[in-house]
Parts: C-alpha cells; structure tokens; sequence
C-alpha cells in the first residue's frame, strides 16, 4: 500500500487538483451550475474557472458541488483518505485518518462521513435478472439510539426470525446480494413486513431467483419473483440443491466484523453510510475485476451531485 503514495497527486494540493481536473473533466472544466462543458475560462484566481454561458457566468472549481466544496483540507489529503478507506479490507477509522494524515479528528471525522456519501451508488437499476439469483436476509447491529415501541404491523406477533421472540432495541439491516455480483444494504427503521417487502420490490429484478431463510417477511413478496425459493435455517438446513443465503451470511459477517474491528461507535444516524462503505467495497471487490486504485477511481468519480446533468455547450 505504501508504494502508491509516490503517485505526484498524493505530494501536494495543486498536484492533486490538476489531477482531480482530468478525471473528472477530460473533455475540458464542466460548469457545476448549468453543466456546460468546456466553455469556462481560468480566472486568476488558481484553481477557479468562470463559466462563459452568457446566462451564467458563474464561477467554479473541480470540487464545487461535489463532497469536498468548501473544505479546508488540501486536495491531496482528500485523494489520500479516499484511497485508504477503500484500500483497507475494513476500512479506516477517522482516529485512524486522522494520525495518518496529519489531520485534527474532526476534520477526519468529516472528511470520513463525506467519503461514504461518495461511495452511495443511488438510482442504479435492479439487482438480479433473468436466471440470476438473489439473496434477502435481515440481520441486526447495535442497539437503537432511540429504541421504540413494537412496530404497528406487528399486532401481537412475535418477530419472524425463525419463530424466535425479536431483537427488539437493536438496529435492523437489510441486505440484498446477487450470487457472484453486486449488493445492496439498507437500515429500515423496523425490520417488518411492509418495510422489508418495499425494499425487496425496489431493488430486485422480477425476474430474478429470489433466495431467503424461512421468514415470514418473504413470503408474500416472494410472490412476484420468477421462484422464491427457502432454506429452513430452524431445522438446520442451510443448503439444498444451489438454494441457500450463504452469501448474504457471509456479507453480514465482513460487516461485522469491520464494524467491531474498526468503528466501535457509529450513531444510529450514520449507519446507512457505514453501510454504503461496506457495500462500496464489496461491490467492487477484486473478485469483481477491481483493484483498490480502481474502486478509489469509481468512489472519487461519485462526489458529485448525482441529479446535476451535463450538457454541451451552445
Ligand atoms: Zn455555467
């Protein structure tokens, strides 16, 4: 790892700005507000650009509108705390950041919660398809900052997880993973059967192999899939034929154990981007084809705001 920190991006701000500038702008300075490309001039300013749009005329920088805008932390430092939370298998703790990068802790602090967001992969399509199988499965994390009352829904009922009376108090995650491909994981604030159905009916393809453990939250959603096939976890089956949710398992025990490992505290209220850290890296996994300069490239390219669109100049 200590090898890429040679890379001239990583030695100084400018460096690292001219560098963030034809990653993220190869046909010339993009506008951040009208999104016209490659009609801005340099101002004199270093680093800023004057977009030439006569309705516009606004000024800009390669981070303008991006996670970083308006940061105090030098660019390179930024690029250097991309690459470490997605170079390490567990990611890194802001305490961790902070020594490495010479940083006071809340800024490390910051620039961590703000790398996660970068990571979110939002509006992608459906997981699954035609032929492809999906695991569902909840699992819970930590105690709620909050806890409630039993869900509405539940009218008496116990909690599904295999007839088991519930993990009440704790935070619930639900994740969806495709075999062999890409997850997704959500922090419902109830793991119950509306939530769980609306997050299953979202994100996966109707024409997918749908795979779970025996809970009831499946069930009727299951449905709509091309099969919903389940293994009965409470009589000890755990694989039968390719159907199981080994690979669901196995995700929820990296999360863990990352979670214990590197951030014993994490707040209720982070905890959907502690997950898209986690997602993040699966999802672009050496196993997938990617190496850790690639999955920091795909993460640096999501800073952006993901509802700005682009357009030529006219
Ligand atoms: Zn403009």
């Amino acid at each position: 790892m200590s090898n890429a920190f040679v890379a001239p991006h990583f030695q100084s701000h400018e460096n690292a700005r001219d560098w963030l500038e034809s990653l993220r702008w190869p046909n010339g300075p993009i506008c951040s507000h009208c999104g016209t490309i490659n009609h801005a001039y340099k101002t004199k300013k270093p680093g800023w650009y004057r977009c030439a749009e006569k309705e516009c005329r606004k000024d800009f920088t390669v981070t303008t509108g991006t996670v970083m805008e308006r940061s105090h932390i030098q660019l390179h430092k930024w690029l250097m705390a991309f690459y470490l939370l997605n170079a390490s298998k567990k990611g890194m703790s802001a305490h961790q950041l902070h020594r490495a990068l010479n940083l006071d802790y809340k800024s490390a602090w910051f620039m961590c919660h703000r790398i996660r967001e970068a990571m979110r992969s939002g509006g992608l399509g459906p997981l699954g398809g035609e032929g492809q199988i999906v695991e569902a499965d909840e699992t819970y994390y930590g105690k709620e900052d909050h806890p409630r009352g039993p869900s509405p829904h539940r009218k008496g009922r116990p909690y599904t997880k295999g007839g088991r009376s519930g993990p009440s108090g704790k935070r619930a995650v639900v994740t969806l993973v495709e075999r062999g491909g890409r997850v997704r994981s959500f922090h419902p604030a109830i793991a119950d059967g509306p939530s769980v159905n609306a997050i299953v009916r979202e994100n996966i393809a109707r024409e997918s192999r749908l795979h779970t453990d025996e809970s009831r939250l499946y069930i009727g959603v299951g449905k709509e899939f091309a099969t919903h096939e389940t293994v009965t976890h409470s009589h000890g089956e755990y694989v039968r034929d390719d159907v199981h949710t080994n690979t669901v398992e196995g995700y929820f025990s990296i999360f863990k154990r990352g979670m214990r490992g590197v951030y014993q505290h994490c707040k209720e209220k982070h905890l959907h981007r502690y997950l898209a850290e986690f997602d993040h890296r699966y999802n672009y996994r050496i196993a997938l084809g990617y190496g850790d300069i690639d999955r920091t490239l795909v993460a640096i390219r999501g800073v952006a705001g993901k509802r700005l669109l682009y357009r030529q100049p006219d």
